[in-house]
C-alpha cells in the first residue's frame, strides 16, 4: 500500500474520481493531513465512514520515526529511522526571517565529494517523496512552529532522485497542503547536468543552488568526483541556459577548505568565471569532521576571499555558522551514529 503522504493533490483527486467519489474528497483529506495535522482516517470527521474505510483499506498512514534530536542555540539536528530501519537526518535553522529546514533526499550518497561525510556511507536507496515530506511534518510537530523555507542540502543528491524530489516539491508547495512557496524552496546539486536540464523545464520558481566549491577543473576534480563526469565549461553552459530560460538567480555554494580552494588566486579566478552571471556566491566555512582530513579556512582568509569577490562586483555572502556543536554538516549525525546499526 502506498503511503498517503506520497500523493500529490492531483493524484488523490484522480483516485477519488476513479472510485466514483467526488474530486473534492482529496482537498478534504489534504486539509486534514496538512492543515489540521490529523493522522488517522477515523479522526477525519466530515468525510463519512465509507471514505474513512476506503482510506484505511487502501493507503498506508505510517510515519517515519524520530530517533535523536541534538539542540544548539539556533539550530537543531534530527536523526530519523525509516520504516525499513534506514536512517536519515534533517537540520532546522532558526533565522530572523523564518525557520528553514535542510532535508535529505537519499539514504547515503554516491557523488563521492571528498570533503563530505554523507558520501562515506554509499547510497543505499532513494527516498520516496513521503519520506521527505514527513521530515517536515515531524519537525514541525516537534518545534510547534511552521517551517518557512526548505533547502535540499541534507544527505543525498536530489538530481539523482529526480522524480521523487519533484513529487516532494509539488506536495509541499500545494496551497491546499503545507503550502511552502516555491521561491522558498531550494534544490542543491553538485552539478548533475542532465538533472539541471530537466529542472529548467519545470514550472514554478524553485531555486537552484550549485555546489561549485572550486574555480577550475583541476581543483574541482581533486575534491569532487562529479567534476570528472561534467567539466566546468559544460556546467557553466547549462547554468547560463537555466538563467536565460528562468530568469532566476543561481546560488553558487563554495566551501572554504584551508589551502585547497581558498587562495587569493582562486578568488580572482572565480570572480572572472562568474563575471556578469546572474548568481550569488555563498561562502561556507567548512564544517570539520573527525573522519575527514580537510581543514576549515582561516577566518582572515575567508574575509580576504570575500573582499576580492566583492571588489570584482560579485554578489557574495558568508554563510552564518550553524551547528558547530551538533554535527550539523551533511551526514555527520548519521555517520556518527552508524555504529548503532553495526555499520562500523
Ligand atoms: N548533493 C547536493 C546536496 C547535498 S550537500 C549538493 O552537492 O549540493 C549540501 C551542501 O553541503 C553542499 O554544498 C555540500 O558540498 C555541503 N557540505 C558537505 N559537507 C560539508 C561540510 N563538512 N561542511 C560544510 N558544507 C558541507
Amino acid at each position: 500500500m502506498r503511503n498517503i503522504y506520497d500523493y500529490t493533490l492531483g493524484e488523490l483527486e484522480d483516485y477519488f474520481v476513479s472510485i466514483g467519489d467526488k474530486k473534492f474528497r482529496a482537498t478534504q483529506v489534504f486539509d486534514f493531513l496538512y492543515k489540521k495535522r490529523i493522522e488517522e482516517p477515523e479522526k477525519m470527521m466530515n468525510i463519512g465512514t465509507k471514505c474513512q474505510k476506503i482510506l484505511q483499506d487502501n493507503f498506508s498512514f505510517e510515519k517515519i520515526k524520530l530517533l535523536i534530536k541534538q539542540e544548539d542555540v539556533d539550530v537543531s539536528k534530527y536523526l530519523f529511522e525509516l520504516l525499513d530501519g534506514e536512517r536519515i537526518e534533517s537540520v532546522v535553522m532558526f533565522h530572523d526571517y523564518g525557520i528553514s529546514i535542510c532535508v535529505s533526499s537519499q539514504v547515503g550518497c554516491n557523488m563521492g565529494c571528498r570533503f563530505c561525510e554523507s558520501g562515506r556511507l554509499k547510497k543505499v536507496r532513494n527516498l520516496e517523496a513521503y519520506e521527505i515530506v514527513q521530515q517536515i511534518l515531524l519537525i514541525e510537530e516537534d518545534i510547534k512552529k511552521r517551517i518557512t523555507h526548505v533547502v535540499m542540502m541534507g544527505i543525498g543528491e536530489p538530481m539523482d532522485n529526480y522524480n521523487n524530489v519533484m513529487r516532494f516539491v509539488k506536495i509541499i508547495n500545494c496551497g491546499k497542503g503545507i503550502g511552502i512557496g516555491s521561491r522558498h524552496i531550494t534544490i542543491s546539486t553538485c552539478g548533475v547536468i542532465p538533472g539541471i536540464e530537466k529542472f529548467m523545464q519545470e514550472e514554478g520558481q524553485v531555486n537552484l543552488a550549485i555546489s561549485l566549491h572550486a574555480p577550475n577543473d583541476t581543483i574541482r576534480k581533486e575534491i569532487m568526483s562529479i567534476a570528472s563526469a561534467y567539466d566546468m565549461d559544460s556546467l557553466f553552459q547549462v547554468i547560463k541556459k537555466y538563467i536565460q530560460k528562468t530568469n532566476r538567480r543561481v546560488t553558487m555554494e563554495y566551501i572554504m577548505l584551508d589551502g585547497i580552494n581558498d587562495t587569493d588566486d582562486c578568488a580572482r579566478e572565480l570572480a572572472k568565471k562568474l563575471k556578469n552571471m546572474m548568481c550569488y556566491v555563498n561562502l561556507i566555512p567548512y564544517n570539520e569532521t573527525e573522519n575527514i582530513g580537510y581543514k576549515r579556512s582561516k577566518k582572515s582568509q575567508i574575509l580576504r576571499f570575500y573582499d576580492i569577490l566583492k571588489k570584482e562586483n560579485i554578489n557574495v555572502t558568508i554563510r552564518r555558522e550553524f551547528g558547530g556543536k551538533v554535527d550539523a554538516a551533511c551526514g555527520q549525525l548519521r555517520a556518527n551514529n552508524a555504529f548503532l546499526k553495526g555499520e562500523f
